[in-house]
């Protein structure tokens, strides 16, 4: 039997139970955060956090991936606090989060050396703790991909290629970043079926994301609430109608929920509330809004849930 890494600890693969599958418990800049730690209030961070994960747990949700990578703040100490205070399983990823900067100290070194940085997070444990990575992060963003990402994304890869761990790649339809990422993991000899491209349900294009699916990946229909990059309504006939065609062995739903993000002030949350730039983003919003909807479309049952919310993870997380 397979097992998974969590911040607990190795997890039997059956264990996992419904999972969401692209959700952060905290988001902020480590350099800030370090720079100007009286700027954060950690005890309402945790407590966010906590409240944001407990919601989701009283629906059902057993396992949460969380892939803040490094410049989203990763944390693996934080995430043990918030799983073992829950009972609900993190899973913590490996990787850069960067559209196209590099510091000094990856830009100078070469992708071989990149990846040994993320092998190491996932054999040996992350941050100096005996907390492994589990999955492997990287991000291709508005400026499309650049040479720095790429050579993040080749990093990546080859440390996906040395130690079988799956890839979750930040993509933006709108640029059409998604074929080139999934090309260059390609060209790596990454194992496509342990890819999964996220943000995909920023667009209603179909065509575009049966594109993806073709090459065999998975796709991320995981910004629900961020009606900014897409209305709700949008994002559920997109979801259906990929559903009618059989794709749900390749589909995966979430929010992309930051229980705390440090982009913005704090009164921003209720001014973009206010613009309809977010609508109701949590860690339930799936649960609540979007599998009734598609109950009712008959394009999801009992089995499909199963498929997207149990089966499609496992099978992303252990081959
Ligand atoms: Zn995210």
């Amino acid at each position: 039997m397979p097992t998974v890494q969590a911040v607990q600890g190795p997890v039997e693969a059956a264990e996992l139970g419904v999972v969401l599958i692209h959700e952060h418990l905290r988001f902020r800049d480590e350099a800030v955060a370090v720079q100007w730690p009286g700027r954060y209030d950690e005890d309402a961070e945790l407590e966010a956090a906590l409240v944001a994960v407990g919601e989701a747990k009283a629906r059902g949700v057993q396992t949460i991936v969380d892939p803040t990578a490094m410049f989203g703040g990763r944390d693996v100490r934080f995430m043990a606090r918030v799983a073992e205070q829950t009972g609900v399983r993190v899973i913590a990823c490996t990787g850069i989060y960067s559209y196209d900067y590099l510091p000094h100290y990856f830009e100078n070194r070469d992708v071989d050396v990149i990846a040994e940085h993320f092998v190491a997070d996932l054999r040996e444990g992350v941050q100096g703790s005996d907390i492994k990575a589990a999955f492997l992060k990287c991000a291709a963003d508005a400026a499309g991909v650049t040479e720095r990402v790429e050579k993040v994304h080749r990093a990546v890869a080859r440390a996906s290629v040395q130690t079988g761990a799956p890839i979750m790649a930040h993509s933006m339809p709108a640029v059409a970043t998604g074929p080139r990422q999934v090309e260059i993991f390609e060209q790596e000899g990454v194992d496509l079926s342990r890819v999964q491209i996220a943000h995909c349900g920023d667009t209603e294009d179909v065509g575009y994301i049966e594109g993806l699916i073709d090459k065999g990946v998975y796709v991320g229909l995981d910004r629900y609430g961020l009606d900014r990059f897409l209305p709700i309504e949008k994002r559920n006939a997109t979801t259906a109608e990929l559903l009618r065609r059989g794709h749900a062995e390749r589909l995966l739903i979430s929010q992309d929920y930051c229980a705390t993000i440090d982009w913005f002030p704090p009164e921003a949350a209720q001014v973009f509330e206010g613009q309809g730039a977010i609508r109701n983003w949590s860690m339930t919003l799936v649960f609540d809004e979007v599998v009734p909807v598609l109950r009712e479309q008959s394009v999801m049952d009992d089995d499909t849930f199963r498929t997207i919310f149990v089966e499609n993870p496992r099978r992303w997380l252990t081959g």
